[in-house]
């Protein structure tokens, strides 16, 4: 039995995020017969200090670090994270324990963040799975070379096991987490099978869980007295037949929540949109786009179905990619205003992540550069962050007017279900 300190670095609070990935690792770390203890520094006054006492107090064999996000991904205001993770991490080296690194963002650049915050190894993708083995490999003596990443996609199949526990929130602090405006999460899938050359989660592999494991987590959350949830999966509608077996077992058990979700522009029916609303979920966010053929039109009618059952919409739109002309913009803006969602996110600059088709795109092509805020060069991984817009501020407000439905991202620190509940 190996015993792991599963630490939460990330600090932001606009609103603050509870670290879902660490509570399901601590039930599969608990379902496989180790310990641990969740320190969770996101409130913390002295977070170097905490962690140098649960440390001290619990002493681990290991710690596993989650890195949720490398910076907040916004160009306007952008926050990088990296470095105060970094001198967390430095604080458990220094007490001689070995660190390893996993979580979303952790997946985008993983051996460049690996060397930049200083832990010896990492979990590339879902870490139920592959933590395990990297403990069980340390209980036989047996030590990965420094800078190993396991490879946690190869494993995902875990994910879809209905063995319980399925969520440990000890050391989470719910209550504090509701007061300063969070929602809890839960998660129905991993990965992503659309192929967006802008977005690091694209062709992820895709694993179910099971509706059964689900509802029954969230069944346990509620008993904690926890109604209101956004799902963390990339996007939901991946798989329909699969979505409507999930939100029929949740509709069943009368769980009385109410939740959100992201959304691609394709698969859906109108069924979707039905036992979406009978299931508690009344607030959508779509992607636009995601390039697949007659966008527009599965787009509209995506926001008339769900206005037809009472959920509201939000969209992110993306805009301004090589390519893209004003007129483009200027049209997509109209399919919006003809659709009328509830409110519309525009994000004129695109973060640009080491691997994907844009950043190979951009990065490779000099007559593109023009456009590109931040530094390539000494730059490994893109972890310091680089955007690309090939429209500017100015003109997309004058393509925007005093239109109320548009919210240019980056002047304020919100989310769509913030806004939605002003
Ligand atoms: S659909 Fe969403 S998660 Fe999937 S690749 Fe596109 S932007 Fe990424």
């Amino acid at each position: 039995m190996a015993k792991i300190l599963l630490v939460n670095p990330n600090r932001y609070t606009q609103p603050p995020v509870p670290p879902l990935g660490l509570e399901y690792l601590a039930a599969a770390l608990v379902r496989a017969g180790h310990e641990y203890s969740l320190l969770d520094l996101t409130f913390s006054d002295n977070p170097q200090e905490a962690l140098r006492g649960a440390v001290e107090d619990f002493g681990p064999s290991i710690a596993g670090f989650t890195v949720r996000n490398i910076d907040s991904a916004i160009y306007r205001n952008n926050l990088f994270f990296l470095d105060e993770i970094a001198g967390l991490v430095s604080v458990v080296n220094a007490l001689g324990i070995p660190v390893v690194a996993g979580g979303m963002g952790f997946s985008f650049a993983p051996g460049e963040i690996l060397e930049h915050i200083g832990a010896r190894w990492g979990v590339d993708g879902p870490g139920e799975a592959a933590l395990c083995v990297l403990l069980e490999s340390l209980e036989r003596g047996d030590f990965p070379a420094k800078g190993t990443v396991f490879d946690g996609w190869r494993l995902a199949g875990t994910l879809a096991e209905e063995q319980e526990p399925f969520r440990f929130t000890g050391g989470v602090d719910y209550g504090r987490y509701l007061a300063e405006g969070a929602v809890a999460g839960f998660r129905t899938q991993t990965g992503c099978r659309g192929a967006c050359p802008f977005c690091a989660e694209a062709k992820r592999k895709v694993v179910f869980r099971s509706p059964y494991a689900v509802t029954a987590e969230l069944a346990d959350m509620v008993s904690m007295g926890v109604k209101n949830y956004h799902l963390c999966d990339s996007e939901f509608n991946q798989e329909i037949s699969f979505c409507h077996e999930l939100l029929e077992e949740l509709a069943g058990a009368r769980l009385g929540i109410s939740w959100a979700l992201y959304m691609k522009t394709t698969p859906f029916d109108s069924r979707l949109f039905s036992l979406l609303a009978g299931a508690g979920a009344d607030l959508v966010t779509i992607t636009y786009p995601c390039g697949v053929p007659d966008e527009p039109e599965l787009f509209t009618r995506a926001v008339s179905l769900a206005r037809e059952h009472g959920i509201r919409v939000a969209v992110d739109y993306l805009c301004g990619h090589p390519g893209q002309s004003e007129r483009d913009v200027a049209r997509e803006l109209n399919i919006f205003r003809a659709a009328a969602p509830d409110t519309v996110g525009v994000n004129n600059c695109t973060r640009l992540y080491q691997g994907t088709t844009l950043a190979r795109r951009i990065c490779g092509d000099p007559r593109l550069h023009d456009g590109l805020l931040g530094e390539v060069d000494g730059n490994p991984g893109l972890l310091r962050p680089v955007f690309y817009s090939g429209i500017g501020l100015e003109r997309m407000r004058e393509l925007i007017g005093d239109d109320p439905l548009f919210k240019i991202e980056g002047f304020e620190h919100s989310t769509n279900y913030q806004r939605l509940s002003d």
